[in-house]
């Protein structure tokens, strides 16, 4: 089952109450990516770069089966850089910059052999973007998933409206859902945004966990309690690569297929916070990733009887 992945490539500077980066690899596509290739192989990439941005994390994704046939390296230019400082709680943040560079005019181009891709991950890039691809397909993915944030919500908001229209599964945080929505309550905001065209609702509160609706129901994930939290960057998007990674892994789109897929990406995410960057996120094993997953069926497994 093939993966298109869609999304930033990037440079990040952190700030947290544990220590402060200079200019480390992020960006939403490489977490998703990373995150996903625990699940599936056939993981195709499309995204932008500047020629400052380093061949060995290239490498580095190659090497956990990820294409970068999609991925363009601008001459001259500079790569998109994000930086931003978490509060003590580490639930919240404030974005210091963002400068575009080569996003700014980032006009995706989807190889001949992606276009028939049957799953669909959009991460966070401008609604626009998001929706170029999708029209260079060949035909419609089995499911698309769209990730996004405040920021394009802030400057594109009747583009990010249209998009959502044609996807299967938004993943955004509590703060996010109720800037789209305009309700405070989580259960309204939901109805809201599922009127506006996705079907499955992803609702991101990190530490508290993630929920997910339908129409009819909703189902809670936790957050597995950690010991150390070094850096959340990246947390959501490595939930969106495990959650679509397993759908494509299991070729099962099915709802009660969704509330699994939720704890795989909560496992994954539970594993990019605990280093700074995308660096936990390489190198794992099988093994690792089924030992963590199972600390979450322990964590809310329990017995009741109602009589
Ligand atoms: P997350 O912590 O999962 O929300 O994602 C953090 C990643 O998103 C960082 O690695 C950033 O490079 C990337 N990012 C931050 N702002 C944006 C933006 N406006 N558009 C796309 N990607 C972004």
């Amino acid at each position: 089952m093939s993966l298109l992945v869609v999304g930033t490539v990037a440079f990040d500077a952190i700030e947290t109450p544990f220590g402060k980066t200079d200019k480390i690899v992020g960006g939403a596509a490489s977490y998703i990516a990373l995150a996903s290739s625990y699940f599936t192989k056939e993981i195709n990439l499309v995204s932008v770069v500047g020629d400052d941005f380093p061949q060995e994390f290239m490498n580095t994704l190659k090497s956990q089966g990820v294409n970068l046939d999609g991925l363009q390296i601008k001459q001259g230019e500079k790569s998109f850089f994000w930086s931003g400082r978490y509060h003590n709680d580490m639930n919240s943040r404030d974005t210091l910059d963002t400068q575009l560079n080569v996003l700014g005019d980032f006009d995706p181009i989807v190889p001949e052999s992606y276009k028939n891709c049957e799953f669909l991950m959009l991460g966070n890039l401008m609604p626009a973007v998001q929706q170029k691809v999708l029209s260079q397909l060949s035909k419609r993915p089995k499911l698309i998933v769209l990730d996004t944030m405040n920021f394009w919500m802030d400057i594109a908001m009747p583009e990010l409206l249209e998009t959502l229209k044609g996807i299967d599964v938004l993943t955004i945080n509590d703060s996010e859902a109720r800037q789209l929505s305009g309700e405070y309550s989580l259960v309204k905001a939901a109805q809201k945004i599922l009127a506006m065209g996705p079907k499955v609702l992803v609702i991101k509160k990190g530490e508290h966990g993630a929920l997910l609706f339908n129409k009819e129901e909703v189902f809670f994930a936790p957050a597995l309690p950690l010991e150390d939290v070094f850096d959340p960057t990246g947390a959501g998007d490595s939930f969106a690569g495990g959650f679509i990674g397993y759908l494509a892994k299991t070729k099962d789109i099915s709802f009660e297929n969704m509330k699994r897929a939720i704890i795989f990406g909560s496992a994954m995410a539970s594993f990019t916070v605990e280093k700074f960057g995308t660096e936990r996120l390489i190198g794992l094993s099988q093994e690792d990733v089924s030992n963590r997953v199972q600390e979450f069926v322990d964590l809310v497994q329990f017995d009741i009887s109602l009589v």
